[in-house]
């Protein structure tokens, strides 16, 4: 079995988005711009409610999927199919854009620690342009394995006998991994999946080779292979997201994404012209 190797360390970067949510890009960055299928990472937190407070106003997306993990805070959410709900601490959506949704994103918390993640999946060209969807998942719903040395959330994809709920076009594994100090964790992934890893906090090792110190808000991709092994140095907090590539041309325009240039300029035009939410 060949292991999967550490082969890119990114830093997440401080930016903002939305009215000026302060959050940590680590994909979608000039030195990571994507591992397919997947296009953005973000990490968005703080005890600040300034960092917050404004939140995502309403805005478009187009041929992508968008997927929010909340560990901390409470949002609301509201869109152009009609969808609307909260999502608290350990709830997940997995947002199908598809051919149009205008979505907002709005804290509902006055003060305190907001903490998540988003990412983007891209949909392959030929489901880009069909209808919106959604899978709201509660905390309950997730399942989770805990031992002495692990406790482990599977969101998508299965650890032992246990089954993630989320569902996706790219086969997806979506695990939220905490492990204690000086533990070993191993787990299989296809080999026809990019697999990266989020470091949340603490420190980790990846696979067999020397490399640089893995801390804190930290992406690391990895190289195709079937195993991977993870250590902790110390007690650590990391998410293992895993897709099979679509391989199909990107190009990209804010919320949009989609193959071709053109496809972008539609989208831009449809929606100033009000034609662009698919119910
Ligand atoms: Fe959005």
């Amino acid at each position: 079995m060949s292991l999967r190797e550490v082969k890119k360390i990114v830093k997440a970067i401080q930016t903002s988005d939305g009215a000026g949510v302060k959050l940590k890009r680590s994909m979608g960055v000039p030195e990571l711009d994507f591992i397919d299928p997947f296009l953005m990472f973000d990490e968005f937190g703080s005890e600040n409610k300034d960092d917050y407070i404004a939140g995502f106003p309403p805005h478009p997306h187009r041929g992508i999927e968008t997927v929010t993990y909340m560990l901390a805070g409470r949002f609301k959410h509201e869109d152009s199919t009609g969808s609307k709900g909260e999502m608290g601490p350990g709830s997940v959506q997995w947002m199908t854009a598809a051919g149009g949704i205008i979505h907002s994103e709005m804290p509902i918390m006055k003060e305190g620690k907001l903490h998540g993640f988003q990412l983007w999946v891209n949909m392959p060209a030929k489901l880009k342009m069909s209808r919106p969807s959604y899978q709201n998942i509660e905390p309950k719903e997730i399942p989770e394995f805990k031992d002495k040395e692990k406790k482990i959330k599977i969101i998508a994809g299965e650890y032992k006998d246990k089954i993630g709920p989320a569902k996706g076009f790219v086969d997806p594994i979506y695990l939220d991994i905490e492990l204690e100090k000086e533990k070993n964790f191993s787990y299989t992934i296809p080999h026809s999946h990019n697999v990266f890893i989020y470091l949340v906090y603490g420190e980790i090792k990846i696979g067999s080779k020397a490399h640089d110190k893995l801390k804190n808000s930290t992406l690391i991709s990895l190289t195709n292979g079937s195993s991977l092994k993870i250590s902790s140095a110390k007690k650590s907090q990391f998410l293992i997201i895993a897709g099979k590539p679509i391989g199909e041309p990107i190009a990209r325009g804010g919320p949009f994404v989609m193959n071709t240039k053109q496809e972008i300029l539609k989208a831009v035009q449809d929606y100033h012209s009000g034609n662009f939410v698919q119910k």
